[in-house]
């Protein structure tokens, strides 16, 4: 970026909120999921912040990430939450990383890397309840088990978790998390009737940690909690402190007359005459196009919606006849102590979900932590 913005990361909230989260379910486990850099946190830091904060496994999409967390001196327990049959998964197991194995087909890769890694990879058998994304269905779940038990027992694998994941445990009541839930006792079931005994098994994200007991099990996976995010309807619980703050400066203050257009298209014009704000960054920089008339962002303790069609790198705000110079701080969202809007209210305005918000904005952006 050309510019003077950053993320803001406030690992004191990663922290303490993994600690909350730890502390709210009690006996089960907490795995921190730290995929896309952290939810755009980044994910070295952030998974420090989260093991500090008492998180006893780290969850990450692919083995790339697995291998950075190792790099960066983590020896706390990794899964890898994507079946990838074409995976490195040999490095994973020589770095003692956790395999999710959803598929006949990736077992029997996972099963060939053992054994030319020499030791047997660590497996969670992921069971489709009712998504349909990964995992197997309730058809290949047996034949699933069948084959990981074949080659546990000639020392390949560990079946060391059986997960599944929910469709819909943000929507209260739905009534595909019952079903679920019944589908995954099921699945856990007919395992262990087949001879397997789980460490571990898990099926809740953050909404199902914060509203669902009865799905907590021996372990949650939670990604979004952690940084303080929830996408239950409303946003999560107040104990839960968002993490991040974007912020940049005016590049540009001006006084402008009555009727003016404002950027491409003029889809804004100014009623009287009025200053107007320049913000250097844009869609480039993860500020959607539709933020346009419906995002806000704080300058001078005062909230501003943007102005006209957000640009590549810039967006215009329209500030009155308020007292405003360039070099002024622009704090686009944040936790929401000094007024600022939040990643909730971004996505809420823009019809989408904290998560998208922070992903957009954190993985571009520069970042310092305190
Ligand atoms: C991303 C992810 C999670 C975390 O979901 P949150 O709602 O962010 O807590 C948990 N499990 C799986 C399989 C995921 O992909």
């Amino acid at each position: 970026m050309n510019v003077i913005a950053e993320a803001v990361v406030d690992l004191a909230a990663i922290r303490g909120n993994t600690a909350a989260l730890d502390a709210h379910v009690g006996a089960a486990g907490l795995m921190a999921v730290v995929k896309a850099d952290g939810y755009g946190h980044g994910m070295i830091p952030a998974a420090n912040a989260a093991l500090a904060g008492g998180a006893d496994w780290l969850g990450v999409v692919g083995v790339a990430e697995a291998v950075a967390l190792r790099a960066a001196g983590i020896t706390a327990p990794v899964l890898c939450l994507m079946d990838d049959p074409q995976a490195a998964h040999a490095e994973a197991i020589g770095r003692g990383v956790d395999l999710c194995v959803g598929s006949a087909g990736t077992l029997s890769r996972v099963t060939a890397a053992a054994c030319a890694a020499g030791r047997p990879a660590r497996v969670h058998l992921k069971a489709d309840t009712g998504m349909s994304r990964g995992g197997a269905t309730a058809a290949d779940w047996p034949g699933l088990v069948d084959a990981a038990l074949a080659a546990q027992a000639a020392c390949y694998v560990d079946i060391t978790g059986l997960w599944s994941h929910l469709a819909c445990a943000d929507m209260p009541g739905h009534p595909s998390i019952a079903a679920q839930l019944t589908a995954f006792g099921d699945a856990v079931e007919l395992a262990e009737k087949a001879g397997v005994r789980p460490e571990l098994r898990h099926l809740a994200n953050t909404p199902a940690t914060l509203t669902l007991p009865q799905t907590w099990l021996d372990l949650v996976r939670v990604g979004g909690g952690i940084y303080g995010l929830c996408t239950l309807p409303g946003g999560g619980p107040d104990w839960l402190r968002p993490a991040m703050t974007t912020r940049t400066r005016l590049v540009q203050v001006k006084r402008v007359p009555a009727g003016s257009g404002v950027s491409y298209g003029h889809r804004y014009t100014t009623k009287t005459q009025t200053t107007l704000g320049l913000v250097p960054v844009g869609y480039a920089e993860g500020v959607p196009r539709t933020a346009a008339g419906v995002a806000q962002v704080q300058t001078r303790g005062r909230r501003r919606t943007i102005s006209g069609t957000v640009c590549m790198d810039q967006f215009v705000i329209d500030l009155g006849d308020e007292p405003a110079e360039a070099g002024d701080e622009v704090v686009l969202f944040g936790p929401g102590d000094a007024g600022e809007p939040t990643a909730q209210e971004w996505a809420d305005a823009l019809g989408t979900i904290s998560y998208e918000i922070v992903t957009a904005f954190g993985c571009r952006w520069p970042k310092s932590y305190r």
